[in-house]
């Protein structure tokens, strides 16, 4: 396979689940090996953000970026969505600090992306394949692990445990293909809890959260009318953001992963601990 970046310029418009604020985001050609780079102008000055695990600055709510002091937040479905199109090298120009959160999930931006005319560009895809195990377990005991398999597919196996009956124990067990994406992972909104909303506004965030862009749960109920889009929704939203951050790698990883009631923190912590070690995996064409 060789690198892809975009034809043309695309332009996607939505609103920050945090601020509240409009967020446009320009997508744009660039060239090979240059990977996914973030760009914003602020007061005057332009900075470069690539879409690194090393540039990782805060995992608490969402996967946010900086680089010389200016941050991108809430980058992980983007990403989720330029990997499973096929996207290597793009710039995105960024007018709020929050990229638009769009319904949720990964689906605008898959469906928009794939559908993009792409360019094949001279250089052959890097594919990370990894050699020995990985894992990272936080102190309650939640784990992320990444083991090498055949080394064709990047496989996610993923378990959370909620005690709303809606959701309980929900499992994905799948290989990333792009129909595996496209039907179960793009389509699946981030959720939340009732009682966390207030918490969340409380600190001034979500002012631009509704039932329009996330799952609500209350007790034992989904408050959004139209229900769960998806089985399994909730988990394999875990999934859209755990593929998204594995993006941050700068590579289509090659691996088994196997992850336990992990978040944002986990993923970025399993990639520091990956790339600490040479000999943890290998870098193919
Ligand atoms: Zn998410």
């Amino acid at each position: 396979m060789r690198q892809q970046t975009l034809k043309q310029e695309i332009k996607i418009e939505g609103i920050g689940l945090h601020s509240g604020c409009p967020s446009v985001l320009t997508l744009k050609p660039l060239a090979e090996n240059r990977g996914i780079v973030f760009c914003r102008t602020v007061e005057g000055k332009t900075v470069e953000i690539p879409a690194l695990y090393n540039r990782v600055v805060d995992t608490r709510n969402c996967t946010c970026l900086a680089q010389d002091g200016i941050p991108v937040s809430t980058i992980e479905h983007l990403m989720a969505a330029l990997y499973a199109a096929g996207l290597d090298n793009v710039e995105i120009g960024c007018t709020n600090q929050e990229l638009p959160i769009m319904d949720g999930s990964g689906k605008v931006f898959y469906d928009i992306l794939q559908k993009a005319e792409k360019i094949e560009q001279n250089a052959p895809r890097k594919y990370l394949k990894v050699r020995r195990p990985v894992e990272f377990v936080d102190d309650k005991g939640n784990s992320i692990a990444l083991k090498p398999n055949d080394g064709k597919n990047l496989h996610i196996r993923f378990d959370i445990e909620f005690s709303s009956k809606i959701v309980g124990h929900q499992t994905f067990d799948e290989d990333i293909t792009e129909d595996v994406f496209a039907s179960l992972i793009a389509p699946s909104r981030t959720f939340c809890e009732k009682y966390q909303i207030d918490y969340l506004r409380s600190l001034g965030l979500i002012k631009g959260g509704s039932l329009d862009n996330a799952v609500v749960l209350d007790g034992d109920n989904i408050l959004n009318p139209e229900g769960f889009r998806v089985e399994n929704e909730c988990v394999n939203h875990k999934v859209l953001d755990a593929v998204g951050d594995l993006f941050t790698s700068g590579f289509h990883v090659l691996a088994d992963v196997k992850a336990n009631r992990t978040g944002h923190f986990h993923n970025n912590e399993l990639l520091k601990k990956l790339f600490a070690n040479k000999e943890n995996y290998e870098i193919v064409e």
